[in-house]
């Protein structure tokens, strides 16, 4: 297979139960949120059926993802206690950022949010008891007060405010780095999404905007986002900042731009995209 140019739409088939006989399979090793990965490859590719039996590993529990061109894919749980088979090593998912295609990110993703959100709910929250997998859907219902448990998926918004020429950037008080990015924040409930992007650049940088469009979405496993993206244009107010959030916020014309998020983000999307328009 052409890993390097798989197409996730095109190429990957969704399914919660594998129930055809199988002669090949790929499998994604999954552990403490990282991912086995072989050693000086060019490209990212999961292990085939004989690799993953040759590795020695054993997981916890194989989860079906679906089929990659046809061949059913699994996401394999492993202990955190785990150790590399020779010439392999766990990467973290941010890695894969930088220096890979984006289907594959996405892919890998999805592989870790499905082993989290079974880790993360062999037991019931409400009662402690046991939980156990359904047969029809991706969930884990308790035995006993019968609650069930999807994998989790936040949604936040994630929004370029733009005035003509210049657009607003903020750096982020919490993260490391220079850079300047877009603003995010995440839904709360009881609210629209049109709600959450007026709310919090007012709360963020204490302006007031209009005319939102929505722009895109991305799948953000940080570790279960779903970004939300949207342009927005300046109405009314001065910028102030929330310190807790926001480190510093700033109009910047797009010809001086500040260093950017060096990564396949909505949030450099947002940005491209923009810039891309005023240059035309
Ligand atoms: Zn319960």
């Amino acid at each position: 297979m052409e890993w390097q140019s798989l197409n996730i739409q095109r190429d990957f088939k969704p399914g919660i139960h594998c129930v055809k006989k199988i002669d090949k399979s790929y499998h994604i090793p999954v552990s403490s949120g990282e991912i086995l990965t072989l050693i000086g490859q060019n490209s990212w590719q999961p292990l085939n059926k004989e690799e993953w039996n040759w590795s020695g590993l054993t997981s916890c529990k194989s989860h079906f993802l679906g089929w990659l061109r046809e061949i059913p894919l699994f996401a394999e749980e492993l202990d955190s206690d785990r150790e590399e088979p020779e010439g392999y090593k766990f990467t973290s998912l941010w890695s894969f950022l930088t220096g890979s295609e984006l289907s594959v990110f996405y892919l890998i993703g999805r592989a870790k949010q499905i082993v989290d959100w079974n880790k993360q709910h062999i037991f019931c929250g409400a009662c402690g008891g046991p939980t156990s997998e359904s047969i029809t859907d991706r969930s884990r219902r308790c035995e006993k007060c019968n609650i069930p448990y999807y994998p989790r998926l936040s949604p936040s918004i994630i929004v370029l405010v733009t005035k003509g020429e210049e657009l607003l950037l903020a750096r982020n008080a919490n993260t490391q780095g220079s850079f300047y990015s877009t603003l995010a924040g995440f839904v709360e409930p009881g609210e629209a999404i049109e709600e959450t992007v007026h709310r919090e650049v007012e709360e963020e940088v204490g302006i007031k905007i209009k005319n939102l469009k929505y722009f895109s979405s991305q799948s953000w496993p940080f570790p279960n986002s779903l970004m939300l993206g949207f342009h927005a244009e300046y109405m009314e107010g001065e910028i102030n900042i929330q310190e807790e959030e926001i480190a510093d916020a700033r109009w910047f014309h797009y010809t001086d731009m500040p260093n950017k998020p060096a990564m396949m983000s909505i949030s450099g999307w947002l940005i491209d995209d923009y810039i891309k328009k005023l240059s035309d």
